[in-house]
Parts: structure tokens; C-alpha cells; sequence
């Protein structure tokens, strides 16, 4: 069975950051390999087109430049606030969340949710980083396709995958 739409779709991989000479970023393994119904908007498009055909057995490896992974890094997504965003509801800082590297959750304007990475800390002020930790980065995966079936009528309603790898409801 080929890799089409609406395929779930088990595969292991290897990331690595821009070559295939590049660090290693993530590993899955047949134990916990990556499992998804293919073309449901779950994973990059970029990826899924790569292993459009594909079918059990299949080896891949290829190249995703920045912009058809998580785009060119945008360095006005990086932004510094008071430190005083970081206040509690009696307006005391806590330093705890405060340290270099640390993801942390902030709310614009709208209420919307959005993750950062704190990336600098003066006296008064931290630098925040909303950019995606692989934004700006080429992305080289190699793999091998385990398995391909058909979703399910109640996976496809649902949106993602049940069983092993999956939603267990
Ligand atoms: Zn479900």
C-alpha cells in the first residue's frame, strides 16, 4: 500500500540540523516511531510530499531548506519586556521563570497563547524569542516508512490517530 491521503502513516526518523553531516536534533525508533494520518494538515507539507508514494519498507532522506519548514528566522519575533511582565498578581517578579534558554507561555493582546524562549536577561529587561526553535534552520530527515493502512472512519473524524502510536480512547 502507497502513501496517499488519509493514510496513517508509521515511520521512524532521524533529524538533523542542516546536512546530513548536522547534529542530531530528534530520533525516533520502532518502539515509538512517528505515527500520522497523511495529508490531515498534521505535519509539515513539505514533509508529506517527500514521501508521497512511499510504502512499507521504503528508505527516505532529503533536505528541507528553512523557508518550506518553519520559515526564515524573523528577528522581530524577538522582542524585549520589562521584567515586570513576569510579575505575579501582587506585582512581585518571579525569578524563577526568569533564566536563559527556559521556554516560557505569554498572552498578547487578544489573549492568544504564545511560546518564546527566553534568550537574554539584563537588570531590568528580557529578551524573548518567538521565533520556532527550528526556524531559519534546513532540516535533513532520514528514515524508513514501517507501515501504511487506511485511517479509520472514526480517525479521520476525529483527526488523528487511534491505537498504538495514537489517541488510546
Ligand atoms: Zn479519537
Amino acid at each position: 500500500m502507497n502513501i496517499e491521503k488519509n493514510k496513517v502513516v508509521s515511520l521512524t526518523y532521524t533529524l538533523r540540523d542542516g546536512s546530513a553531516l548536522g547534529n542530531v536534533v530528534e530520533v525516533t525508533n520502532e518502539q515509538n516511531p512517528l505515527t500520522f494520518i497523511y495529508g490531515a494538515g498534521m505535519m509539515l507539507p513539505s514533509f508529506e510530499a517527500n514521501l508521497k508514494e512511499m510504502e512499507t519498507g521504503s528508505d527516505f532522506s532529503f533536505l528541507l531548506k528553512a523557508a518550506e519548514a518553519y520559515g526564515d528566522f524573523n528577528p522581530e519575533a524577538v522582542i524585549e519586556v520589562p521584567k515586570s511582565a513576569f510579575a505575579d498578581e501582587t506585582g512581585v517578579v518571579n525569578e524563577e521563570l526568569i533564566q536563559l534558554g527556559k521556554p516560557v507561555m505569554m498572552h498578547d493582546e487578544e489573549g492568544h497563547r504564545m511560546q518564546a524562549r527566553i534568550v537574554g536577561i539584563t537588570a531590568d529587561k528580557v529578551k524573548l524569542d518567538f521565533n520556532a526553535p527550528m526556524a531559519g534552520k534546513d532540516l535533513h530527515f532520514t528514515g524508513k516508512v514501517l507501515t501504511v493502512r487506511d485511517a479509520t472512519e472514526s480517525e479521520l473524524a476525529h483527526g488523528h490517530v487511534h491505537g498504538p502510536g495514537g489517541h488510546q480512547h
